[in-house]
């Protein structure tokens, strides 16, 4: 049902709803979750809760020789950003690259979670990056997290990025050293390695919070994060059977993307579970299924570029006929553009007004979680827990999640749903169960699904020090804000390179991006070598420029995201006026970077032997 191009408001007689009503209902329970500490209430899993950090999947490190040696790359971070800057470098031809990585493996978020039930929400063709050049076809349509790590490895292993790294070790600060023109990367473990140039890609949802929730750190029975998964003591595996929670009552806090698919296997283990919920997630259908192999068989080169390539432009607003991967994410997508009447994007006929596209993307919206919530009625049969279930705010205030198991798991005796938005989340937790409404509920384990702080990298957030030419802290010259050139460099921060959203352009499939950038940093590095260039530093003026570009461009996401339900997307309801992304999208981002690349952009970065005389 096309919205009627000029009509300022189809009743709700047309629609089925009454948007207006829709409009109040989101309002009310966004107020009712507001709380004015923000991500104040949050702990870090450090210091006090360091036990939270922890890491359960490979042994302590035993001490090993400080390293003091030089390589031409380093890059921080062994997931698949980490994974993918050394991967197109290497085939940019960088022989000597070293990858310092906190965990014991390759893997970065596929390293630390490894919760039962764990699956990639994204698609795995599109997802799992270098399938073509690793020569690998995923099993199934979202692949289980153990493939996933397993592919990281396997990225590893087929562009030699073992020989080099180091694992367990966190860099602790990059220092430039003008005079040889390379970094000094310091390390936990006493390495002081030399590298002529430093990619960084430490993740943007690393490290794991707990709720500052009062008496936490009295309770007396095990406790642990869904990102340091225990089986020691729960039994089983990534794959279910968690034979040691026979018996024994659990509590799961927090209902996201992570709780929504480890909830069906805590159910199956345990002999209580409690699942402690603030705001419900939009739970959608998952319909996962094997990979067909005649499908496979039938690939042609260049398959998995095309694929995603058409991915990015269905979910960013193009109008592409075409839709390869046919899934949520794209139905959502598609959805809005059926409220557009066809006409208006055709040559010689007016374009949608702003307002106009605003409600129409509304309607879509409204339409799409109605059909979510009409889910949870046809799903569980109590109507009072159905009636909690709902989540009641607009399709992208929180990360939408999949599953077939998940709703289901409430219909079970022994399954009970604590709906804690009353009273602002879990109110208190004593040495033997968790306290809501008055109530409290005694259990043997809690476990935290609460998610992870929103850093921007390390570097950015000042974690990780970084002290450029004339010693200057690259904190210091971003405390206006940050100030790059396309995301990437620094001026005064040569041979320095940052992959991550910051002043760049995101999407929900964040491989593809990082993927991009990766190869965007490869090209420049190779053009540097080739050119036998000093060094990489962006122009004052160049940066300047893409500065005013990203204000200019700026999306305007705080109308959207002040009536949403606080979480980390709006930072816990209290958005940020000014946005970081580049406001056309990833894919005009990426026809940037090589019109850039292709057009003389390179003169704006590479300096070369003479010195820097550019303005
Ligand atoms: P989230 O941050 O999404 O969820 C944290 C949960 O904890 C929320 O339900 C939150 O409620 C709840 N919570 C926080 N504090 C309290 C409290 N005091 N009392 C009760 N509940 C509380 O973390 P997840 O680990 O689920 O997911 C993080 C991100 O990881 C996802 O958004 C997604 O980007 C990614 N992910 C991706 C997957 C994939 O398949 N690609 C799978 C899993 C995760 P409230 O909403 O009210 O704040």
């Amino acid at each position: 049902m096309p919205l009627p191009h000029g009509r300022s408001s189809p009743d709700a007689q047309d629609l089925g709803f009454d948007p207006a009503e829709l409009r109040a209902r989101y309002r009310a329970e966004r107020d009712r979750r507001i709380r004015p500490e923000g991500n104040g209430q949050y702990e870090r899993a450090a210091g006090r809760f360091g036990y939270y950090d922890e890491d359960p999947y490979t042994e302590a490190p035993s001490d090993r020789d400080p390293l003091c040696d030089r390589v031409e790359v380093v890059v921080v971070g062994g997931g698949f950003g980490g994974l993918l800057a050394g991967a197109r470098l290497r085939r940019a031809g960088v022989e000597s690259i070293r990858v310092i990585e906190k965990g014991g493996d390759f893997g970065g978020t596929w390293y630390w979670n490894r919760y039962p039930g764990i699956h990639c929400d994204i698609e795995s063709y599109i997802y799992l990056p270098l399938l073509e050049e690793v020569g690998y076809v995923p099993k199934w349509k979202y692949a289980p997290g153990e493939e996933i790590r397993q592919h990281a490895r396997a990225v590893g292993r087929v562009f030699g990025l073992y020989r080099d790294a180091v694992f367990q070790t966190q860099v602790t600060e990059l220092r430039w050293n003008e005079a040889e023109s390379e970094w000094l990367v310091s390390t936990d473990r006493g390495d002081r390695i030399r590298a002529r140039y430093v990619v960084t890609a430490s993740g943007t949802l690393s490290e794991a919070k707990l709720p500052g929730i009062p008496g936490i750190e009295t309770f007396a029975g095990h406790t642990f994060h869904t990102s340091r998964w225990d089986y020691g003591y729960t039994g089983g595996s990534a794959e279910g059977n968690l034979h040691g929670l026979a018996g024994k009552r659990v509590a799961l806090i927090g209902t996201g993307a992570t709780a929504i698919q480890c909830v069906p296997h805590l159910a199956a283990g345990a002999a209580e579970l409690y699942v402690f919920q603030r705001t419900p997630s939009s739970v959608d259908v998952r319909a996962n299924r094997p990979t067909d192999p005649a499908w496979a068989a039938s690939l042609t080169p260049g398959w998995q570029r095309r694929r995603r390539d058409n991915f990015l432009a269905l979910v960013t607003g193009d109008r592409t006929e075409q839709d390869l991967v046919d899934d949520g994410w794209t139905s959502s997508a598609r959805l809005h553009q059926k409220l557009i009447p066809s006409d208006s994007h055709r040559e010689g006929h007016p374009e949608l007004s702003a307002e106009e596209n605003e409600r129409a993307y509304e309607l879509a919206d409204f339409q799409k979680m109605n059909e979510i919530r009409a889910r949870v009625d046809a799903v569980v049969t109590d109507p009072r827990t159905a009636e909690k279930l709902k989540p009641w705010y607009r399709y992208m205030c929180k990360r939408p999640t999949f599953s077939d198991s998940y709703l289901q798991t409430f219909n079970l005796p022994h399954v009970t749903l604590v709906d804690t938005a009353d009273q602002h989340g879990v109110e208190r937790i004593t040495e033997s169960g968790v306290v809501v409404g008055g109530t409290t509920y005694e259990v043997d384990c809690i476990i935290f699904g609460t998610g992870f702080r929103v850093g921007l990298s390390g570097i950015t957030s000042g974690r990780l020090p970084v002290y450029g030419r004339d010693g200057v802290a690259l904190t210091d010259t971003w405390r206006e804000g940050p100030r790059t050139l396309h995301g990437f460099y620094s001026h005064g921060f040569p041979n320095l390179f940052q992959l991550g959203p910051l002043q760049n352009a995101s999407s929900v499939n964040y491989v593809h991006i990082l993927d991009e950038q990766a190869t965007h940093v490869a090209e420049v590095v190779a053009a540097a070598r080739a050119r036998r260039a000093r060094y990489v530093d962006p122009s004052a003026g160049a940066q300047a420029a893409w500065v005013a570009t990203i204000r200019e461009k700026a999306a305007d996401l705080y109308a959207f995201q002040a009536e949403c339900t606080p979480g980390y997307y709006n930072n816990e309801g209290r958005p940020r006026k000014r946005s970081e992304s580049y406001g056309d999208g990833p894919v005009a981002f990426h026809a940037l970077l090589r019109d850039w690349r292709a057009n003389g952009g390179l003169s704006e970065v590479l300096v070369d032997a003479e010195g820097d005389d550019r303005p």
